[in-house]
């Protein structure tokens, strides 16, 4: 098989298992407890905080641990507009259903939520948020880099304007940690979200950055771990690898990007040469380092996964599959596609450890695909494929 779904997760590397594995056997302590292997698990988790932190130049007090990307965007959305009933929160159209959904819950609760367009490129415009911005407003919330189509957003910019008025920002950088270099005080963010599994570490575990001086409302209560901001006994080994693969992530930032570089341009300069009627989707600058989101006009892009699947590539439409229900991408409506444009998209997202060799046999195996596709496709006379 040839792995091209980084994007949905990613293969646990071989130390942050190794690192993880001391605490699900010998080292099984409550880090509660007062005892020896209370301590060595509390110390265990420390380190991992540091290392976390150090990823996005953040304090180590400032990372809260989480179950993941989804409740780390969910604690700052509630756990911080929940003290001002009614107030206005700001997102984009093309978040995660991580961030959609409970914005849609905070609607019914009587929020008002605001959701910014994107261009044909999913890019968020920054006077947009200037215009959309109020009085009533707790939150604004734009992420880092989207899932689907690789855009990056202008972080920087749309977290300027937030501290011009004061108003707490978060990005759910969750497809961004690992892949372009985060400096949260450079960037001047309030709150992050990152997740461990999109960076070759275990599932079920991540972070949230909160700075300094921003305060949140726990949304799970308990013994009060966490300092009280998240309850219940925390994961020890997920953490020790999460912390892990951050180092991992720090560590080999640079080349990680620059591999992943090469394998992405290689991969989407030869497929645009090799197969009619494909489009690139997505800012062809601004994007993930390994993220390629087509197009290919006339074929259906479930039909084509099935047949990648067969043929040893497993790849993703990229709109949000719950529970194996296919939906019509929230992203590309927002950028404007047309329903021919989106149903015949294809993400393909690389990881450290693909290869030249399988960019070359993808390239041969999805051509031969979207060929037997088109020729039975019922747009076969529309197009000169
Ligand atoms: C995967 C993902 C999430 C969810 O993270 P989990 O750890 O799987 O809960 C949130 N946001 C984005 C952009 C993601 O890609």
């Amino acid at each position: 098989m040839i792995y091209l779904d980084n994007a949905a997760s990613t293969q646990i590397s071989g130390d942050v298992l190794d690192s993880m594995l001391p605490y699900l056997r010998e080292q099984f302590g409550n880090p509660s407890s007062i005892h020896r292997y209370g301590r060595l698990a509390q110390k265990a988790i420390s380190k991992a905080r540091k290392q976390v932190a150090e990823l996005i130049n953040a304090d180590p007090s400032e990372i809260l641990f989480t179950s993941g990307g989804t409740e780390s965007n969910n604690t700052s959305l509630y756990g911080i507009v929940k003290k001002n009933p009614g107030s206005r929160i700001i997102t984009s159209l093309i978040e995660h259903d991580a961030i959609l959904e409970p914005c849609k819950n905070l609607e019914k609760e009587g929020f008002d939520v605001v959701y910014l367009p994107v261009n044909n490129l999913g890019m968020v415009d920054p006077p947009s948020l200037e215009k959309a911005l109020n009085e009533n407003t707790s939150l604004v919330s734009i992420m880092f880099g989207n899932n689907e189509v690789g855009t990056i957003e202008p972080i920087s910019e749309l977290a300027k304007i937030c501290k011009e008025k004061q108003i707490p920002f978060h990005t759910d950088a969750v497809q961004a940690i690992g892949k372009i270099s985060i400096d949260v005080k450079e960037l001047g963010l309030d709150l992050l979200s990152m997740s461990s599994h999109k960076i070759n570490g275990p599932k079920g575990i991540g972070a949230l950055y909160v700075k300094k001086g921003i305060s949140i409302d726990p949304i799970i209560f308990g013994g009060g771990q966490e300092k009280g901001l998240r309850s219940g006994t925390e994961n020890v080994a997920n953490i020790v690898g999460f912390g892990k693969a951050c180092e991992l992530a720090r560590k080999n930032l640079v080349t990680n990007i620059s591999k992943m570089k090469e394998l992405r341009d290689y991969l989407s300069k030869k497929i645009l040469k090799e197969i009619p009627c494909v489009t690139l989707n997505g800012h062809p600058e601004k994007r993930l380092p390994n993220n390629v989101h087509l197009t290919f006009l006339g074929v259906n892009g479930e039909d084509l996964l099935i047949k990648l699947d067969e043929n040893g590539i497993a790849a993703s439409t990229g709109s949000a599959c719950s529970v194996q229900i296919q939906k019509a991408s929230h992203v590309l409506q927002a950028m404007g596609f047309s329903h021919e444009q989106i149903t015949g998209s294809l993400r393909l997202t690389v990881g450290i450890s693909n290869t030249m060799e399988e960019m070359d046999e993808t390239v041969k195996i999805l051509k031969h695909v979207v060929e037997e596709l088109r020729a039975v496709s019922p747009f076969k006379e529309k197009y000169s494929f």
